[in-house]
This record gives structure tokens, sequence and C-alpha cells, in this order.
């Protein structure tokens, strides 16, 4: 069985958790600090604040963006449930902006002119959430630029895409956002079994994600109503959440930063080599920006509709029962029943619709080998003449 993506775990990492278990703190120790500069400094960041899962941080992004009842926030319907569900965990009502049909993320011209739109309605989104599919960044600048034009905030899920790039700067870096969020979930790039991270340049914001990750407790003098009345004391001024990472996965994932830059180099030379094994006119393959670095967290091939010989459905079972684990990021999310309740016009999505009925995640991982990506390829390109 070949997986479509796993974790790489190495004696090193395990021997890092190994100590964190032996010593004084399993959770808020030093751990997590550590770890929290660690990814800020890698990002150029100026906060990091670490969580138990990227959609926590997705979450407390939202409540630190002061999303709440009323509000509207967009993202793009080809991603995981997650980059809606925050929206909605506020209260706040989610929409979605179709794809681009060359990179599968957010498309900028429907984008603008969705708020342009949006704008005569009184519709304007407070949030908008772009999500770097696959591990390539969004066109950051443009999204921007129209967050200053139409006065909304903007939300970078980099669940995908740490150790990525966007004009040669690392992503996580907010030059074009108000936060950036990245998952540690065993799928994604490093991994902290569960985990997820904000990132901001915001000394405001960075203190609203830490009070909404623990309970909506504050400990600062600053932060609080009323005068300490002691060195026992803190005050809860907002309602909160324990969404708290571990010392155990802080460990972990200081250990696996150190390999990050070697993972996603391994990555994009796997992506390279499936470029050249899978040139073939019935596929699509993935397509970079110019702008980018790709973290490659996925590969994604799409069997055009065009082609006669094998339907997507075909390949996707061929490869299935070869032992070859693909999957498919993602089913749009305005397709899920509990979406299709609040109801949105799928005539507004037509790339993203069709993206679905071509799409396809083969394996990519860092330790992945010739031979194995080889077999994925024979398998592929056979399919479709037999
Ligand atoms: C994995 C993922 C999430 C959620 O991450 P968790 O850490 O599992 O909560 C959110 N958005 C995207 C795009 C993802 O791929």
């Amino acid at each position: 069985m070949i997986p479509y993506g796993r974790q790489d775990i190495s004696i090193e990492d395990i021997d890092a958790v190994v100590s964190v278990l032996k010593s004084d703190f399993l959770t808020q120790g030093p751990t997590v600090p550590a770890f929290e500069q660690l990814i800020a400094d890698y990002c150029n960041a100026n906060y990091a604040v670490a969580v138990n899962s990227a959609t926590s941080a997705l979450h407390i992004a939202c409540l630190a963006l002061g999303v709440k009842k009323g509000d509207i926030v967009w993202t793009s319907p080809i991603t995981f449930v997650a980059s809606a569900n925050c929206a909605l965990y506020c209260g706040a009502d989610v929409d979605f902006v179709d794809i681009d049909s060359a990179t599968y993320n957010m498309s900028i011209s429907v984008l603008e002119e969705k708020l342009i739109k949006a704008e005569k309605q009184g519709r304007l989104p407070k949030v908008v959430i772009p999500v770097h599919l696959a591990g390539q960044s969004c066109e950051m600048s443009k999204i921007h630029e129209l967050g200053q034009r139409y006065g909304f905030r903007i939300i970078e899920d980099a669940s995908h895409a740490i150790g990525g790039k966007y004009k040669n700067e690392s992503i996580g870096g907010c030059h074009f956002s108000d936060i950036t969020v990245f998952s540690f979930h065993p799928v994604k790039i490093i991994t902290t079994g569960e985990g997820g991270m904000c990132l901001t340049n915001d000394l405001k914001l960075a203190n609203l994600l830490n009070r909404y990750r623990s309970h909506g407790i504050v400990r600062k003098q600053i932060e609080m109503t009323n005068i300490s009345e002691g060195p026992w004391y803190y005050e809860q001024v907002d309602l909160g959440y324990n969404y708290r990472m571990t010392d155990i996965q802080a460990a972990l994932g200081i250990s696996q930063m150190k390999r990050l830059d070697e993972f996603v180099s391994a990555r994009n030379t796997i992506a390279a080599r499936y470029d050249e094994l899978l040139n073939q006119e019935w596929l699509q393959l993935p397509w970079q920006h110019p702008d980018n670095y790709s973290a490659f967290h996925l590969y994604i091939i799409r069997v055009k509709e065009s082609n006669q010989w094998i339907s997507h459905l075909q390949l996707f079972e061929k490869l299935r029962s070869a032992g070859i684990l693909v999957n498919l990021h993602y089913i749009p999310v305005y397709k899920h029943p509990y979406f299709e309740k609040i109801g949105f016009d799928k005539s507004e999505f037509p790339q993203s619709t069709l993206y679905y009925s071509e799409a396809i995640s083969i394996p990519i991982f860092a330790s992945l080998t010739e031979s194995e990506q080889q077999f994925v390829a024979d398998v592929i390109n056979k399919a479709n003449y037999i």
C-alpha cells in the first residue's frame, strides 16, 4: 500500500518526545514557547501562537479579528471544511469564491467581481480566508490590495504550505495578511501529531490569540480589568477555549523543524519527477505561478474531462485497487449536506465543480521512493490504453 501522504519520524524525533516525558512539564512548560519562537523566526513573523489544531487556529484567528454574528467570511470552496467552519463557529455567514483553473486557488478575478457586487448589495466580507492549496501560495499581494480597497481582513489558511515561499519570502511572514495558520496533522509537511499555529506581526492580535487559546484568561496587568489582588491573581475577560498544544507535541515539532527544508526539497524533487513521468495530453499536471515555491503538500493530477478513454472515477478505482491510496482534495465545501442546507448557488462555482470531476491526489511525501513513484506513474500511464 502506498498512501497519498504520510509522516516521517526519526529517532531524534522520538528522543525529543521522550525527553519531555521525563521532564517536569508535559504541558504549559518551556517547550511550547520555544517551538513558537522557532516558527516565528523561520517565517520572519513577529509572533506565533501554538494551538492543538489548525481548526482551532482558524477559530481563534476569526475571533481575534472580531468575526461575529452578522459578519460575512469568504473562502475557497476547494478546501477542507475547517476553513469555512471557523466562520460558522463565530456565528458569522460563510460564502465562497470560485477557484482559478490553473492554480486551483481562489481566483483573483472572481474575487474582484464578487466584491464589486457585494459592495452594491452592502454584503462585503469582514474576513477573506485564502487557502494555499497543495502548498502553493495564493496571489497574496493582489488579495491584500483588494483588502485595502474593500476593507476586509485576511487569514491565510497555509495548512499545506509551511516551508513554501511567496515572492522569495517564507509563507507565514504575514506580509499580505493579518494572520497565517499552519497545520501539523501527520499528513501535512511537518507534524506534532495534532497541532496548529497562528502567526501575526500585530501584538494586539497576538494577545487576543493567546487569550482565546486559553479560556479568555489574562495574566498581565495591562490586559486586566481590575487591579491584581496578589500573585495568584488572573482574570477571565472574555469567553475562550482550551486549545493549548502540549509540550510533548511541541518537542516533536521542534525536532521536525530541523528537517523542514529537507522535506520540502524532497517533495519538490518528487513533483518534478512526476512532471516528467506523467507528461501526457490527457492529464493536467500542477502548474506553478512564477511567484511561488510550493511546499507540495499534494500533487494533484486532473483527468481532463475531454479524455475519451478512461473516466476520473475509473482511474481513481484502478489506482486504489493497485494499492495506491489516492485521494480527492477536496469535495467542494458547498456540496456537503450541512452546507447544502445553508444554500449556495452552485452555478457561481463552475471551476470548482469541474475540478471536482477531474482531480486526484497521488502519493507525495518525503520518504516516497523512486521505484514507488515509478509504479504509480506506470499504473496511471497504462490506465489510458486498456
Ligand atoms: C488539514 C487542514 C485544516 C485543518 O487542520 P487540522 O490541524 O487537522 O485541524 C484546515 N485547512 C486545510 C486547508 C487543511 O488542509
